[in-house]
């Protein structure tokens, strides 16, 4: 995940706009945040660990000058969580200085750190995205755009990038899309009545700045902002956009659109979907807040069995699938999610989730349900079961973590202690998008990655933690 901001604002400051669009975006990771701004002459950056508001606050804000900014909250793939892996990454090189920010995950990290190590470089910290910003400060070209276009094609991976120097604002994405980016336009009275121009992971972080949304970002394409006649498309590579399917059922917020859809309503008609394929006589039907509700609503709706809430989420609590450990992730659950003991005690539950990812957090929900009498319980998932470990950009690196990389849908049952269980099929995921199978990957659902994925990536997330053994 992560979430990507850039701002060119001009005569304004853009590093409280970049901070207010990155707010809006926490739920794509809350591990760090951080922001880089520039007022024409020099980069400065300012990033630690922890939420949006905690590191982007109104001590920090005044100090960070400039009409041009990136911000970036991460959520890590690649490299422990640590200081020297928050972002935006930045370098000052003999060629030039940049800032970066990346959503996504690279696939040829070690090939990349053999070739940055082959030039004699370094990085401080263990992620991706720490290479990529080395290689690009030392890369040839005139400039930060032509430097971009000849590292990019030798960058495997998905890649939503928001890259700056002391004068541009770029954004990027991978030449299959896998991860969103869009354009937007911000209000006259934001950008000192001169045309102003934002970036961001989804259209929510548009939304929050009163920005009007103009279009996604390419798959292969940079958009330059700050040029003198309006942002400048550059195409690097052929695109042929397959966007996370998951995106649209579970990581981006539902105020948000993807491909002109509204990810609410896509939810709800998953909800709807499901109540179709799988069927099941109940007395109420309950999402797992705060994400599986759509698809509860939509599941009430088509089988007529009343929406009534059963779990009361302790909304300062992070998002349990986000927290780097599993020791974490358990013990998130109970901090999480309380029941509603008169609305569950003796009723027959339709309970509806959007994901089983390893099947930990669905058995404590069910335990919980069970302790606050519930007579029944019949799991429905708003997506297909998880087989495949993703490699571009969410955490299920290691297939084995994965319940239904091991365990049949009986398996799966019994492990979570439901009465009955049921996923939505793809083809109900497409039904409920309305848009072809090719427009997504589907990697984790299929095994079709849209990018290949060499052999050592198994041991990824912390590749640039180990020794680099030349020749591997
Ligand atoms: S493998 Fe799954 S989670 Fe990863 S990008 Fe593809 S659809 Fe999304």
């Amino acid at each position: 995940m992560c979430g990507v901001v850039g701002i060119h604002a001009p005569g304004q400051e853009a590093a409280p706009l970049a901070a207010l669009g990155l707010f809006a975006l926490q739920h794509r990771g809350q591990e760090s945040a951080g922001l880089a701004v520039s007022d024409g002459t020099g980069v400065m950056v300012y990033k630690d660990l922890g939420l949006v508001a905690q590191v982007l606050d109104d001590r920090r804000l005044p100090s960070l000058r400039g009409d041009r900014a990136i911000a970036h909250c991460r959520y890590s793939t690649t490299g422990s969580t640590l200081w020297e892996n928050s972002q935006p990454a930045f370098r000052m090189g003999p060629r030039r200085t940049v800032a970066l920010g990346h959503n996504g995950n690279l696939v040829n990290t070690r090939k990349l750190m053999e070739e940055l190590q082959a030039g004699r470089g370094r990085i401080v910290g263990t992620s991706d995205t720490e290479l990529l910003t080395a290689l690009l400060a030392e890369e040839p070209g005139d400039d930060l755009v032509e430097s971009l276009a000849r590292l990019l094609p030798r960058v495997a991976g998905a890649y939503s990038l928001v890259v700056m120097d002391e004068t541009r604002v770029i954004g990027v994405r991978d030449p299959f899309g896998i991860r969103p980016l869009v354009l937007g336009r911000l209000p006259p009275e934001t950008a000192g009545g001169a045309h102003g121009w934002v970036l961001s992971s989804e259209t929510c972080g548009l939304e929050v700045l009163g920005a009007t949304y103009v279009r996604d970002v390419e798959a292969g394409e940079m958009v330059v902002l700050g040029e003198p006649h309006g942002p400048r498309s550059v195409r690097f590579a052929e695109g042929r956009e397959q966007l996370c399917v998951f995106e649209l059922i579970y990581f981006a917020r539902p105020d948000s659109f993807m491909l002109g859809r509204n990810l609410y309503e896509v939810r709800r008609r998953m909800g709807e979907a499901l109540a179709r394929e799988a069927p099941v006589e109940a007395d109420l039907v309950m999402p797992v807040p705060d994400t599986g509700a759509p698809a509860a609503a939509g599941y009430a709706e088509q089988s007529g069995i009343p929406y009534r809430e059963g779990m009361v989420k302790n909304r300062y609590a992070g998002r349990t699938f986000i927290q780097p450990s599993q020791a974490l992730r358990q013990r998130g659950v109970t901090v999480k999610l309380s029941p509603l003991p008169d609305q569950v005690r003796g009723r027959r539950l339709v309970v509806v989730d959007d994901s089983v990812v390893r099947g930990t957090t669905t058995r404590r929900i069910v335990e919980i349900l069970r302790r606050a009498g519930a007579a029944e319980i019949h799991l429905r998932i708003s997506a297909p079961p998880i087989h495949h470990p993703c490699f571009y950009g969410i955490d299920t690196q290691i297939e084995t973590e994965l319940i239904a990389s091991r365990l049949d849908l009986e398996g799966i049952r019994a492990f979570v202690g439901a009465d009955s269980m049921a996923y939505l099929s793809i083809g109900g995921v497409l039904d409920a998008i309305g848009l072809p199978r090719e427009r997504f990957c589907f990697a984790c659902f299929d095994g079709n990655y849209p990018v290949p994925v060499p052999y050592d990536v198994a041991s990824h997330k912390f590749v640039l933690e180990q020794p680099v053994e030349a020749g591997t």
